[in-house]
């Protein structure tokens, strides 16, 4: 057996993210709307799992970090203070030739993308990236809401309900997931980047003088929380932002980056953004936001260190990287080696035939199984196809009930995704060995 692991083009996984469930185009019946998409079936259950594995290593598993979800419109005086309203920008150009629009620092020695004329560009003019729309039934300035371009600042408005409710000292960190909005000048590259996508974010509030130690453990928990759920180490690394490409609250910033088919892209950004947040709210609002320290009875405005990362974009690169097309005894399968937290379905039932005597045993298997674990039953077809339509969406173990089972020994056998290696299990014991192999 000779294992080829590949690397992937995009179109391979757009085709594959449709044809099994994972992602479809959005509207599609409608000729689409560019940069939106649904998530199907499976997708729903892999973006589900990547934000459960998130929210267990920032929440679950940890004294020190609480969770919050805040809402998705707040008042505008929020993101003045926060600057987005006049600093959350992209320079925009457009193309005299085709008018088409471009963001500026997106490309390279002048040239047009779309239609290949050189130095027709206009001046970029700073564009914002805030959706806007109005509260209730009026279209007035008065009423102008924005769609929130991130989660963060609700944990920074909410900072001092947090701390009094759950009594929190500082080291602590608040952390929250959820949808974001951008009115971004470029979208695509399937869902690396669209208008309206799914971000994790946790704001660790530390004092003043440990802000870039933070940084550097916050740098090394994040990349581990990648490796951890089975992403190459060999594509993944960190990229700092130069000094002239700090965004306007940041102190540092070092970017996570994945080799994305289109190249090495940000998967997440971690950022220092010092007492920049909530001392601003403090002044915009009025409202005190320090934190007293009463063991050294000090008074400060608390620093911060920022993860913050996207549900689509790290599903695209678990989707790329557990994409495998393997050579097994002279025939080629497709694997989707995805961490068995991450697979969408843990475990298929899978009857030999739709046989009357098999089903039955089949079904009962499939009732206590699925109490347990997210799992497909599938009776169609042979079973060498089924194995490889399990194996095309991630599934580490498919059940198999056979005519032994019925007739002789209340077995079952067991197959690994990976090794394609079989056990054969009385019924009985099943559900200790799932447990162990996709918890142990
Ligand atoms: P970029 O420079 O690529 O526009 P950014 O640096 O503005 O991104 P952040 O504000 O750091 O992005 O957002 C944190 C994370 O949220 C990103 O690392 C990414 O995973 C996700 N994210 C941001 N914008 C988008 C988008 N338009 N589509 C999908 N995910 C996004």
């Amino acid at each position: 057996m000779t294992i080829e692991p590949t690397l992937t083009d995009m179109n391979t996984i757009v085709s594959l993210a449709k044809r099994r469930g994972f992602v479809f185009p959005a509207s599609e019946i409608y000729g689409g709307i560019g940069s939106s998409w649904d998530y199907g079936p499976l997708g729903v259950e892999l973006k589900r799992n990547v934000r459960d594995a998130w929210w267990r290593a920032m929440v679950q598993e940890r004294d020190d970090i609480v969770g919050l979800d805040s809402a998705i419109i707040q008042s505008p005086l929020v993101w003045e203070a926060s600057g987005h309203v006049a600093g959350f920008t992209d320079p925009l150009i457009e193309c005299r030739s085709c008018h088409r629009r471009y963001r500026a620092d997106h490309i390279e020695k002048d040239l047009c993308p779309d239609c290949g004329e050189v130095g027709q560009f206009t001046e970029a003019r700073q564009f914002n990236l805030m959706f806007k729309t109005f509260l209730g039934p009026v279209e007035e300035d008065a009423a102008v809401a924005f769609l929130r371009p991130e989660t963060a600042q609700g944990i920074f408005t909410n900072f001092e309900n947090v701390r009094t409710a759950t009594r929190k000292k500082i080291p602590f960190g608040i952390a929250q997931t959820g949808k974001s909005f951008r009115n971004e000048i470029t979208t695509g590259n399937f869902i690396f980047r669209t208008r309206e996508f799914e971000q994790m974010e946790m704001e660790y509030f530390v004092r003043p003088e440990e802000g870039f130690a933070s940084l550097e453990y916050w740098r090394t928990e994040r990349m581990r929380w990648y490796t951890d759920l089975g992403i190459n180490p060999d594509r993944l690394r960190f990229r700092q932002h130069d000094q002239d490409e700090l965004a306007h609250y940041a102190a540092a910033v070092y970017d996570i980056e994945y080799l994305f088919p289109i190249g090495w892209s940000e998967l997440e950004g971690i950022a220092y953004r010092g007492d920049f947040d909530l001392r601003q709210h403090q002044d915009s609002s009025g409202r005190k936001l320090e934190y007293f320290d009463d063991e050294r009875q000090e008074r400060f405005i608390p620093h911060v260190v920022e993860p913050a990362s996207g549900v689509d974009r790290c599903l695209l690169a678990f989707l790329v990287d557990g994409y495998t097309e393997e050579e097994v005894n002279g025939e080629s399968r497709t694997v989707l080696k995805l961490h068995r937290d991450l697979a969408p379905y843990k475990v298929a039932i899978l009857p030999l035939s739709r046989n009357q005597k098999l089903v039955p045993k089949a079904r009962e298997v499939y009732d206590i199984v699925r109490k347990r674990w997210m799992t497909d039953y599938d009776d169609s077809q042979s079973i060498g196809r089924r194995y490889r339509r399990q194996d095309e969406i991630g599934t580490p173990y498919c059940v198999t009930i056979d005519f032994q089972t019925v007739e002789e020994d209340d077995a079952v056998t067991v197959r690994d995704r990976d090794t394609m290696e079989q056990v054969r299990v009385p019924i009985a014991e099943l559900g200790a060995l799932l447990e162990d192999h996709l918890t142990g």
